[in-house]
């Protein structure tokens, strides 16, 4: 049994699970091992009725009482039943669907039921609770079962057990820290570290297992960024790009000024490229704040130099928006620019029609998704490409671009909020640009955190709004009506909406499972403002520039992480005109409003970053992961800023040392 080897071979996976796994990106051993819980359920001791709080999950111990009741009610089977603990003391217990229960529950019996309580004053009830025997209980009293993230399917249990099944089979990992280093940094050794990871012996063992899996994540992805660094300080710049006054004669030409960080940005861009070495530099810049003009500047530079230029989003919509708003800009200056658009969803002929264009030289700019790089494009002279809301910093489209022989200048643009000391650590003192500064005719978007109660008036604000000629996002975290979830919809969303304002108010809705060519025609009919309301999932967090929109509603606000809402607000506050960020907190939770009052207060990406980091705390492992950028499996750079640091110096003692990366290998006993 090895790392890389399909899931197929663990005993007890058949191709059933393996089709589900491979739902959650799991087709090998390694990803299963990979696929770390997402927090853990601890079995305690049981509580007697009088020591349990309502809401609380807890266990509680007794012997039934009467015989189970069941009935019919609305299509579903109840099961009813009373259990009395050793004080006496009575629980109401309502099973759902389970009729077989009253054959196998008796008068007399013992049981421990878990599950969550409800009542009043010192009545109790449990809906719906697991059942164990004494026996069965007391054998997992102090135990933790992983909880993973899951699809519908499959259970935590079943991953659980795929993944016990693989150490019972023996697994021996392959140690990737060398025994100096996990001495030097205190680690835990890989196959210990995997194996409490999924199956902790206490929450100490938890937290050492994870600090020495995101050190390890650090140190691989630092180890790449700096091996990577050393290369490009070797790579001479092949690219003959000399000063264009025509970029500064439309710089004067746009209808607004260009911010002075935008200015030093496109400087600092121009310059690296007509430097001695290959440009790779990091554009960051909060959300609205202007990063794309500056793109383009970059690309139009590259282009009346005579090369190519590719601008690569990660998502259709923008990248489809970038091309358009580039061919207004194309029409409206006259500008010497041929730009083409490239994606997954455009037909062969389509796609056939831009890859000919391209390899002749008949495309300057060339703007698309991950299409962009794949086989059968032949670039004829490029010599820029621009990433726009990229994960990971240039490691893995360097490869991609050098897989294909090229080795352009690399330009990544970014609104993740990292703090600059955590910056200089991952990429090095050098190459980011920060864009620190709003365009000047911009109003601070006026925030509120609100429960449902000011739903009314919240339609009532958007029909004054879009009165006044403006337009408005409502954000929904799903798609459809669900069982599992408690959470407002899109579908249904619209359909209500529709319900409550005019029929003049032109309402749709736009999410991930649309077809591309639906997005589009959604996307440009709002862009158009012919949809003045748009219903959406998060597909629009990203990139979305619609300034004429001034109001974003955020629906079951507090299941979003901060920064996540961060960049679904700076969908609004594009133009010159007020606008409106109304966060709707369903839950009565406090910290949940805390969270939520923190974007009431600030507009600062930095500011709330650091503000979400101290609310969570160091002790909340698995909390919202709010690095967008950067995607780790575990890690997260604001959480773990101690470990990435002690993962840099070790990087930098294993280069002096002259290491080089291992790949991951594992080998069965
Ligand atoms: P982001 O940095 O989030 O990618 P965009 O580049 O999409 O932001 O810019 C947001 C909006 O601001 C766009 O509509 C753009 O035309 C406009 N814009 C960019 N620079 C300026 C500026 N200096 N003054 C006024 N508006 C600007
Ligand atoms: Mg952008």
């Amino acid at each position: 049994m090895q790392w890389n080897d399909s899931v197929m071979t663990v005993k007890g996976v058949g191709p059933k699970t393996t089709s589900f796994l491979k739902k959650l990106n799991i087709e090998t051993i390694g990803d299963l091992l990979e696929h770390y819980p997402v927090s853990y359920d601890c079995y305690e001791a049981p509580v007697t009725v009088h020591e349990s709080n309502i809401l609380d999950f807890a266990a509680v111990q007794g012997m039934i009482v009467n015989v189970p009741f069941v009935r019919q009610m609305n299509r579903r089977q109840i099961v009813t039943t009373q259990l009395r603990d050793c004080n006496g003391d009575m629980l109401r217990v309502v099973w759902f669907h389970m009729p077989f229960l009253r054959a196998t529950i008796k008068p007399g019996m013992q049981f421990v039921l878990r599950g969550r309580l409800h009542g009043y004053g010192t009545s109790r009830m449990m809906e719906h609770p697991q059942i164990f025997t004494l026996g069965a209980y007391d054998a997992l009293i102090g135990t933790r079962q992983p909880i993973y993230e899951l699809t519908s399917g499959i259970t935590s249990k079943t991953i659980g057990k795929a993944v016990s099944q693989v150490w019972k089979d023996g697994i021996i990992l392959e140690e990737t820290l060398s025994k100096e280093q996990r001495e030097r940094w205190k680690l835990m050794d890989k196959q210990q570290a995997i194996h409490q990871i999924h199956f902790p012996e206490s929450d100490c063992a938890v937290q050492k297992a994870r600090e020495r899996l995101v050190f390890e994540e650090f140190y691989t992805f630092l180890f790449g960024v700096r091996q990577m660094r050393r290369q490009l300080e070797t790579e001479k710049n092949i690219y003959a790009i000399i000063e264009q006054p025509d970029v500064w004669e439309l710089v004067k030409k746009l209808p607004y000024k260009l911010t002075n960080a935008q200015k030093r940005t496109f400087l600092d861009i121009s310059l690296d490229m007509m430097g001695d070495h290959r440009m790779n530099r990091l554009v960051q810049g909060d959300v609205g704040s202007g990063k794309t003009i500056v793109a383009f500047l970059a690309l139009y530079q590259t282009v009346l130099c005579h090369y190519q230029g590719a601008m690569m989003a990660p998502t259709e919509v923008l990248a489809t928006q970038h091309y358009e708003s580039l061919q207004t800009m194309i029409q409206t200056y006259q500008l010497p620019i041929r730009a083409v658009l490239l994606t997954g969803s455009m037909t062969v002929a389509q796609k056939r029609l831009v890859y000919q264009q391209i390899e002749k030289h008949e495309a300057d700019i060339i703007i698309g998704t991950h299409a962009l790089f794949q086989e059968k494009v032949i670039y004829h002279d490029l010599a820029l490409v621009v990433t726009d809301e990229q994960h990971r910093f240039g490691v893995e489209q360097r490869k991609m671009l050098s897989d294909k022989g090229l080795a352009p200048h690399i330009l990544v643009m970014s609104a993740t909020p990292i703090p600059r000391t955590l910056a200089i650590i991952i990429y090095g003192d050098l190459d980011i640009s920060v864009i620190d500064e709003l365009p000047s005719n911009r109003l601070p978007i006026k925030n509120c955190a609100v429960d449902i109660s000011y739903r009314p008036k919240a339609y009532e604000f958007l029909k004054k709004q879009i009165a006044m000629g403006h337009q408005a996002y409502v954000i929904c975290p799903m798609i459809e009506e669900s069982e599992q979830m408690d959470a407002e919809n899109v579908v249904e969303y619209t359909k209500k909406l529709k319900k409550e304002l005019p029929s003049t108010i032109t309402i749709s809705y736009l999410h991930g499972k649309m077809t591309n060519q639906e997005k589009d025609t959604i996307m440009k009919a709002f862009a158009a403002n012919q949809i003045q309301i748009l219903v959406a999932t998060t597909v629009i967090e990203v990139g979305i520039d619609v300034p004429n929109a001034t109001v974003i509603v955020i629906e079951n606000a507090q299941q979003f992480g901060l920064a996540q809402l961060h960049q679904l607000r700076g969908r609004v506050g594009r133009g010159a005109a007020q606008s409106y960020c109304i966060l709707i907190n369903t839950s009565a939770s406090k910290e949940s409003k805390k969270r939520l009052d923190i974007l009431n207060h600030s507009n600062d990406g930095f500011y709330i970053a650091s503000q979400d980091l101290k609310l969570r705390g160091p002790g909340d492992f698995f909390g919202v992961r709010q690095s967008g950028m950067l995607e780790f499996k575990l890690a997260d750079i604001y959480q773990d800023a101690e470990i990435l640091k002690l993962a840099s110096e070790a990087v930098d003692e294993a280069i002096r040392e002259g290491h080089i990366l291992q790949e991951k290998q594992v080998m069965i006993q």
